[in-house]
């Protein structure tokens, strides 16, 4: 009898050191495997430029695997991450909208690290960019383990209580990629956009109703509902959404650093019954569920 297409251990989210994570992607490969990963997928921020590394190591190891790419959104003054998965990653215009969304970084940089030396911190720029290495990928995760390096805060998750949020020092507002556009670069990259961690945003349910309604006009096809983000109650509220709306649904570590990420590669409970898994028909995955 075939096994369910829906209890494939697929990770279809994690950050390499080609933008906030701090493996390379020829390791996190590694670490997919060894935590039994069966599916893979690197999702960058903004960025594509790890996925060859990744291919190769995937096929060394025989690893079924498929070029992602995670979008930074700005929707209705929030900050929103859509996935895009199965893209070209040599697709032209995809590489050019990416490159458009990471230009504003640096300057962004730059004015964080002003707050911060204005909050008596000072050498955040340059200790933020000796983890970034390229101020194109210059991220708050980065500006984050140079205020941990420096020991003002104990870890990662508690840099962002106090610094880098809206409220709290450090904090730049920002003009990411429109939904439509974002969405549009990755479907014309032949690839499917997915709301990624939907349970983060800081929306009511009505809201949240609006984004997921723009999100599917702009040509949105899934959902996370299994990540790295979420709790238990969660995979069961957005379980019920991907159903009641006919979402697709991924799922993901959102692995970033074996000593900052919660979550391991592969280390999630299977995707809920009754959905449709985003990778459904796709020959990687039914190759290894027939
Ligand atoms: P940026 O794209 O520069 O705004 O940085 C966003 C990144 O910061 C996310 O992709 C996460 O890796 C990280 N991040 C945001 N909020 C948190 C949090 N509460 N705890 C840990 N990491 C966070
Ligand atoms: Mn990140
Ligand atoms: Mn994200
Ligand atoms: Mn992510």
């Amino acid at each position: 009898m075939p096994r369910s297409l829906r209890l494939l251990n697929a990770d279809l989210h994690c950050h390499s050191c080609r933008s906030d994570g701090t493996l390379a992607p020829a390791q996190l490969v590694e670490r997919a495997v060894a935590g039994g990963v069966e599916l893979f997928a690197l999702t960058d921020h903004d960025e594509l430029s790890g996925v060859a590394e990744a291919r190769e190591a995937a096929r060394d190891h025989r690893l079924p695997f498929v070029a992602g790419v995670e979008v930074s959104v700005t929707w209705g003054g929030e900050t929103i991450h859509v996935v895009g998965l199965k893209v070209d990653a040599d697709d032209p215009a995809l590489l050019a909208g990416l490159a458009a969304t990471r230009a504003g970084r640096d300057g962004r940089g730059r004015e964080m690290a002003a707050q911060l030396e204005a909050a008596g911190l000072q050498g955040a720029y340059e200790g933020a960019m000796a983890f970034a290495g390229n101020p194109a990928l210059l991220s708050r995760t980065h500006f984050a383990r140079w205020l941990v390096e420096r020991g003002v805060c104990g870890n990662v998750r508690d840099v962002f209580e106090r610094f880098l949020v809206a409220g709290k020092p450090g904090y730049v507002e920002h003009r990411w990629a429109a939904m439509d556009q974002a969405v549009g670069w990755i479907r014309a990259a032949g690839g499917i956009a997915v709301l990624a961690h939907p349970g983060r945003y800081r929306l009511g349910e009505a809201a949240l109703g609006e984004l997921i309604a723009h999100f599917r006009r702009a040509g949105g096809e899934g959902i996370e509902v299994v990540c790295g983000s979420h709790g238990k109650d969660q995979y069961a509220r957005f379980a019920r959404i991907a159903r009641e709306l006919g979402l697709r649904a991924s799922r993901g570590s959102d692995f970033h650093s074996p000593a900052e990420s919660r979550t391991a590669l592969g280390a999630l409970p299977p995707l809920p019954e009754g959905l449709d898994p985003v990778w459904a028909g796709w020959p990687e995955a039914e190759a290894l569920a027939a």
